[in-house]
């Protein structure tokens, strides 16, 4: 294990500057500004994000690797916290 402990993550509907690109000039709702998710929210934003991803795929929202790209993504922020993502769990339901 290594020596240290990840507490926050980089906030993935801003990507870190605290605002949102969608509507310039207001904060971001997910972190508020701050840039950063605190664990619990992190992780919650990913398991959001990997939905949306194949959501809006099969919506005609964006294309297959932009959805491929955000579930990368969510695996990612899944690892950094050593947890085992909902959709990989093998034991039934998340809890
Ligand atoms: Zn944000």
């Amino acid at each position: 294990m290594a020596g240290f402990t990840i507490t926050r993550f980089r906030c993935g509907s801003c990507d870190g500057d605290g605002m949102l690109f969608s509507r310039p000039g207001t904060t971001c709702t997910w972190c508020a500004g701050a840039g950063k998710l605190p664990r619990a929210q992190a992780l919650r934003q990913a398991e959001t994000f990997y939905a949306l991803a194949s959501g809006g795929y099969i919506a005609g929202d964006h294309s297959l690797d932009e959805c491929r790209q955000e579930e990368r993504r969510a695996n990612a922020v899944y690892a950094a916290f050593g947890v085992v993502p909902p959709w990989k769990q093998t034991s039934g339901r998340a809890a």
